[in-house]
């Protein structure tokens, strides 16, 4: 979509707010042009003494009048006009955050996190600009052009007009040189402001690592110099800038000049009185604005242009996995996968080959092997945050994609390895996946994931702040948070992946204890658990063991230990680690 259309169809549904704004501009452009034409017939009474007193302060009165109607028709169409405007970077920001949302792993594998926030506030402010400020000054001034012009040429002298004017066409090109100029600059600038984003960004993410390898000086050299060169462009572009108000001094010289020389030439012969050469004088100061709108508005509509080049590719880009389902609700059925293949885009080999597997109500499907095996992978094609090139995953008898994806969502829980913290209190971050959950179920949820007690050690129980501004917890407290979080959601399906690897194998039985007491509850609810550590999936219904992306083998426990395969020498081996760390 094209700016021009983007604001044309803003305008069309804000009409009445632009309509106003440009009736109460029409007033304040027929105000100024009459004030220096009651300017020049008092001088003019004053000269050929017709004035009295009381006809001056009339006339002064007048003066006054004119200038304050201004103030207020100012004020006002700024009011009427950027409520409007703003309206549109909240509409444009909303389309960007919802996209945002949808979009899966892979789009964040390829985005800057820097790059997309610049876009949330310098481009979309850009557009917004130009939405506001640019359609309102180019009316402005093009009404101003016209009615100073007309004033002066009509209403005074057209000869004077025709010779005072000849400097302004110069100053038009000089401001639509410098604003191009400009432009580039700024555009330059951006540029270098969004890597700074990216490097303070990354630098925060990454602050321990930095330290730990002991790169802070490194990256705060990095830094300075990302920031020289923004500064730098930035600078570059308030040299251009500094270039205006020079040329609209110069413009106004040489046409005060020309003003002067035939105005006087004029009144000398009695061809113009000294009133109207007055009122004439001051309209040429009044063309300065008409000119410098030009120049301005030129200048944001094409940074409004450059911010909607770099927002719109953001907006149109497919979605990493398309939400074309129609299904609003995950029957009651087995979940099925039938010789699913996956390849990540930039992998030479499949993360997931030929996997065929079946995972019925209520049944809990261990899945282990060694690092890279696969096991997370096949989890987000659960999710769908992964789709097959070939073979097919369906539930409860419909293939995945015939649901929508919320749906989908909603009928799973799914803890990652590193979970996520909002800067909330512990409480509100329990209840992410059902905000309207009482106390009393998020406190149940947090006992089954053996954390409650750890939450009432912390300073304020279960209203302490965690994230980025409040405690910090441990990586076992995060994954046992994470877990009772995902408890609380009730769906018929619990992914864990690997969401035990940093607590304790005492808890992590206790949890496993829980967890099955909550099938007993709920029977119909199924779990699939991937581990590295075997002790977590023995007690599984059924075990996989996934290796180079293929199933190895499959069993019940004591089936695989009978076996006497992968999984039997990974047990036997666990088992001894545990007994010496446990010496
Ligand atoms: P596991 O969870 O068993 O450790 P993963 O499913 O994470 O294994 O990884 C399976 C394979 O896919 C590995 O070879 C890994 O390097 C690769 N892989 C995982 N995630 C990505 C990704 N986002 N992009 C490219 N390759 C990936």
């Amino acid at each position: 979509m094209s700016l021009a259309r983007l604001i044309s169809g803003f305008v069309r549904r804000h009409w009445p707010a632009y309509v106003s704004s440009a009736f109460m501009l029409a007033g304040v452009a027929v105000c100024t042009v009459l004030i220096p034409r009651k300017v020049g017939a008092l001088i003019d009474g004053l000269a050929a003494h017709r004035l009295d007193q009381d006809a001056l302060l009339l006339g002064l009165a007048q003066l006054l009048g004119l200038g304050l109607a201004i103030y207020v028709l100012r004020v006002g169409w700024r009011i009427r006009l950027y409520s409007a405007a703003y309206n549109l970077g909240v509409e444009l920001r909303t389309r960007l955050y919802a996209r945002l949302a949808s979009q899966g792993p892979g789009f964040y594998q390829r985005q800057r996190t820097g790059d997309l926030m610049a876009l949330a506030t310098n481009d979309i402010d850009a557009i917004e600009m130009a939405a506001g400020e640019a359609m309102l000054a180019g009316f402005d001034g093009s009404l101003t052009l016209v009615m100073v012009l007309g004033i002066m040429t009509l209403g005074v002298d057209p000869r004077l007009a025709a010779v005072a004017l000849l400097p302004f066409p110069l100053m038009a090109y000089a401001f639509w040189r410098i604003s191009r100029q400009v432009h580039t600059a700024e555009a330059d600038a951006l540029k270098r402001f969004s890597a700074l984003n990216d490097h303070v960004q990354e630098s925060l993410t990454g602050v321990r690592t930095l330290r730990a390898i002991g790169l802070e000086a490194r990256s705060s050299a990095q830094f300075g110099e990302l920031a020289g060169q923004a500064a730098d462009a930035s600078l570059a572009a308030q040299r251009w800038e500094a270039a205006y108000e020079p040329a609209v001094g110069l413009t106004l010289t040489a046409a005060t000049g020309l003003t002067l020389g035939l105005g006087g030439y004029l009144v000398w012969h009695n061809e113009l009185t000294v009133g109207a050469l007055t009122s004439f004088s001051m309209y040429l100061g009044q063309l300065i604005w008409p000119m410098f709108a030009a120049g301005w508005v030129l200048s944001l509509i094409e940074r409004g242009r450059a911010g909607l080049a770099r927002l719109q590719p953001l907006l149109d880009m497919p979605l990493t996995v398309e939400d074309h389902g129609t299904l609003e609700q995950v029957g009651y059925g087995p979940l099925a996968l039938d010789r699913v293949r996956f390849a990540y885009h930039d992998a030479q080999l499949p993360a997931l080959d030929d996997v065929s597997l079946r995972i019925e109500p209520g049944q809990t499907l261990g899945l282990v092997g060694p690092t890279g095996a696969g096991k997370s992978t096949l989890l987000r094609v659960l999710l769908r945050q992964a789709t097959p090139q070939s073979g097919t995953v369906s539930w409860a008898g419909q293939p995945l994609h015939a649901y929508r994806l919320a749906a989908l969502r909603a009928a799973m829980s799914w803890v990652p390895q590193e979970s996520f913290l909002f800067s909330a209190t512990i409480a509100e971050n329990i209840a992410l996946a059902r905000p309207g959950a009482s106390r009393a179920q998020v406190e149940e949820a947090a006992r089954m994931a053996s954390i409650h007690d750890d939450i009432l050690r912390f300073p304020q129980g279960y209203d302490t702040p965690v994230g980025e501004k409040g405690i910090t917890l441990s990586g076992g407290q995060r994954q046992r948070v994470a877990i009772a979080r995902a408890l609380l959601a009730d769906s018929a399906l619990l992914l864990l992946d690997d969401a035990l690897s940093a607590v304790d194998t005492g808890t992590e039985t206790r949890i496993l204890e829980h967890l099955e007491e909550l099938r007993l509850a709920r029977p119909e609810r199924a779990a699939v658990i991937a581990s590295h550590r075997l002790s977590a999936v023995a007690g599984a219904d059924r075990i996989v063991v996934l290796r180079e992306g293929r199933i190895l083998e499959t069993g019940t426990h004591e089936e695989l230990l009978a076996l006497d395969g992968w999984y039997a020498s990974q047990w036997r081996y666990q088992q001894l680690e545990a007994s010496i760390d446990a010496d």
